[in-house]
């Protein structure tokens, strides 16, 4: 028998209060990764605060050059917007890649952020693209770049007492072009090394790259190895495959049940060679 209190906010502000009230409260998103956790008896929470009841956290804007997306929208939701798929083509590609359709029908782009499973596929595309999170607790709103946002294993920046609110992701910009590739877990298609890249092209020559890498360590990180070494040189074949061979420097690969960190790390260079060439591609 699991015995919990059970809560549903309908206001940020409510679900806030209901946090600060009770040290052991928990939220509860699309519960795609709590409940098989408290199912495992991993998370034993003694009370949820459900926030599928709070429609502001909903849904997809566009303010300015920026995508708006709510922490409770659904994978689903992300892969099917058009605003997303015209702003910004590699997320909507990246949520389609997530899970199966239950996981994507239930599942929540927040839920998945604030839970920073390491081989979560959001991760790498957010931080590649530049996004920030917006979180919100009892002592206000306070916004997080993506690469101060994931802190290792299953921890991020955000406090107990504070819910991601929502993420803000730059609309694509001109003569650049993005891509995430991963190798999907056969069973779960949780990605076993997945990387997104961002490349800005212009004359032939990358001007700028973001790329950044999940699955390897204990949380998604930006390559930094990768970045520089194709910063500046030419946005051909030659110069991508030398560059993918810099990509697990810097990332702590870790070895685990998918894999040594040897293969782990080939893993990296060959995903890193895919998304930066399909990102070349997508240049426009
Ligand atoms: C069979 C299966 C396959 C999957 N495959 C993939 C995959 O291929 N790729 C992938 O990336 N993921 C995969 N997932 C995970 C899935 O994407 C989850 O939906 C996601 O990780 C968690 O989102 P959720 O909305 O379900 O969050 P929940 O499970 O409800 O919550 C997860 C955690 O985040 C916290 N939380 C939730 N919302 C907020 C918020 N707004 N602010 C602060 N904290 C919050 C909760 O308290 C909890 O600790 C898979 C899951 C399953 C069950």
């Amino acid at each position: 028998m699991y015995e919990f209190k059970y809560q549903r906010p309908t206001s940020v502000r409510q679900a806030i209060n209901m946090l600060a009230k009770d040290p052991d409260a928990k939220l509860l998103a699309g519960g795609h990764s709590l409940l098989p956790a408290m199912k495992l008896r991993l998370a034993q929470p003694k009370h949820l605060v459900d926030l599928r009841k709070v429609s502001s956290l909903s849904g997809i804007k566009e303010d300015g050059g920026t995508l708006v997306i709510g922490a409770m929208t659904t994978h689903y939701q992300v892969e099917s917007s058009q605003a997303v798929k015209s702003k910004c083509p590699m997320l909507a590609a990246v949520a389609a890649q997530i899970g199966d359709p239950m996981v994507r029908n239930m599942g929540t782009i927040g839920g998945s952020l604030a839970h920073a499973d390491p081989a979560a596929d959001y991760p790498a595309a957010i931080i590649a693209l530049g996004a920030e999170m917006v979180a919100e607790g009892p002592k206000g709103k306070r916004t997080i770049k993506a690469d101060d946002f994931f802190k290792g294993l299953l921890t991020t920046a955000l406090a107990e007492d504070e819910i991601l609110t929502e993420v803000r992701v730059p609309a694509m910009a001109g003569k650049t072009g993005a891509a995430y590739m991963k190798f999907p877990h056969p069973a779960s298609r949780f990605a076993v090394v997945g990387v997104a890249a961002v490349l800005s092209v212009e004359g032939g020559k990358v001007g700028k790259a973001s790329v950044a890498v999940t699955g390897a360590g204990t949380k998604a990180v930006r390559a930094k190895g990768v970045e520089a070494a194709i910063t500046g040189k030419a946005a051909d074949a030659a110069s991508i495959q030398a560059a993918a061979e810099k990509a697990a420097e810097g990332v702590d690969v870790q070895a685990d049940l998918q894999g040594s960190v040897e293969y782990k790390s080939h893993l990296v260079r060959v995903f890193a060679k895919r998304a930066m060439e399909a990102a070349a591609a997508a240049v426009k």
